[in-house]
C-alpha cells in the first residue's frame, strides 16, 4: 500500500530499483473482494473507471467485456449488468483481477488474493494468475502466509516477519532449505495443518506490534531455538546473493 502512495506519508518503504519504481503501473487486487468492490456500482462500470486508454464508452465495453471472457467469467454480457452482491465469491474475485488487469499494469500486487475462498475455487484463482503471468510480461508480487499455496508458481520468495525480510531467495531454495525459523514454520505448517492430537498446529506466540519492537531480532519471543543474545542484536545477514538469511544460528 504504501509503495503505491496508498498510504499516508508517515507509512515509508525503501527500495532501489533500476528503473525506478515510478516509472512502472502498479495494479492491486485485494483480499475480501466484497469491501473491494463498490456495492452500488455495475461491474461494467466499475471495470471501466480502471482502462485508462482515452477510447470511447463502446470500446471501453468491448475491452470489459473481453477482460471478462479472459478470465473465464461466464455471460460476460450478464455479468457486466450485474451488481457485486449479485455474483459468487469467486466470480467476485476474477471481477477484481479483471479492475487490475484492465489499467495494464506492469506489476500486479495480489494481497492474500485466494484466502476467502473455498479450496476448489481458490486454486482456481492461482492457476490464473499463474497463466497470466506465463503468458504476459507482467510481474505479480503474491502476498500470503500460505507458502504451499504459491509452491511451482513464484521464482523468488521473500520472507517477512514484523515489518522486516528475514530471508529471500529462489523459491527452490527456500522450500527445500529454509534457514530462518520463522520460514521452516511457515512450511512446516502449511503442510500440516494437524498435530497427533488433531489440533491445528500454529506458532505459539503473537507477532509484537509496531510500539513493541525490540532491539534484537523481533522473532525471538516465538523463536524455539533463541538464545540470550537474540533480544540484544539485529541479525546480520548470512548466505549469498542467490539466498539470504537473517540469524545466526544457521548456516
Ligand atoms: S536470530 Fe535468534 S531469535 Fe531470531 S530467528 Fe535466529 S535464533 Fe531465532
Amino acid at each position: 500500500m504504501a509503495i503505491a502512495g496508498l498510504l499516508p506519508k508517515t507509512a515509508r518503504f525503501k527500495l532501489e530499483s533500476n528503473p525506478s519504481l515510478k516509472n512502472f503501473i502498479i495494479s492491486f487486487i485485494f483480499q475480501d473482494p466484497l469491501n473491494a468492490l463498490n456495492p452500488l456500482m455495475k461491474i461494467g462500470s466499475q471495470i471501466k473507471e480502471a482502462i485508462k486508454t482515452k477510447s470511447n464508452s463502446i470500446n471501453k465495453k468491448q475491452l470489459v467485456l473481453d477482460l471478462l471472457d479472459k478470465l473465464e467469467i461466464s455471460d460476460s454480457t450478464k455479468r457486466y449488468k450485474q451488481y457485486p452482491y449479485e455474483l459468487s465469491g469467486g466470480m467476485r474475485q476474477r471481477i477484481l483481477i479483471a479492475m487490475a488487469l484492465a489499467r495494464d499494469p506492469d506489476i500486479l500486487i495480489a494481497d492474500e488474493p485466494a484466502t476467502s475462498l473455498d479450496v476448489r475455487i481458490k486454486y482456481q484463482i492461482i492457476e490464473m494468475l499463474k497463466k497470466i503471468c506465463l503468458e504476459s510480461d507482467k510481474a505479480i508480487i503474491y502476498i500470503t502466509h500460505d507458502l504451499d499455496s504459491v509452491k511451482g508458481f513464484a521464482d523468488y520468495i521473500t520472507i517477512m516477519y514484523a515489518g522486516k525480510i528475514v530471508e529471500w531467495g529462489r523459491a527452490e531454495s527456500i522450500y527445500h532449505n529454509p534457514k530462518h525459523p520463522y520460514t521452516k514454520n511457515l512450511i512446516k505448517l502449511s503442510q500440516q495443518y494437524k498435530n497427533q492430537e488433531g489440533r491445528l498446529e500454529y506458532i505459539k506466540g503473537q507477532p509484537p506490534l509496531p510500539e513493541n519492537f525490540s532491539e534484537g531480532c523481533r522473532f525471538h519471543p516465538r523463536c524455539e531455538v533463541a538464545i540470550e543474545n537474540c533480544k540484544l542484536e539485529d541479525p546480520k545477514i548470512k548466505g549469498t546473493t542467490e539466498h539470504w538469511w537473517k540469524c545466526p544460528l544457521n548456516d
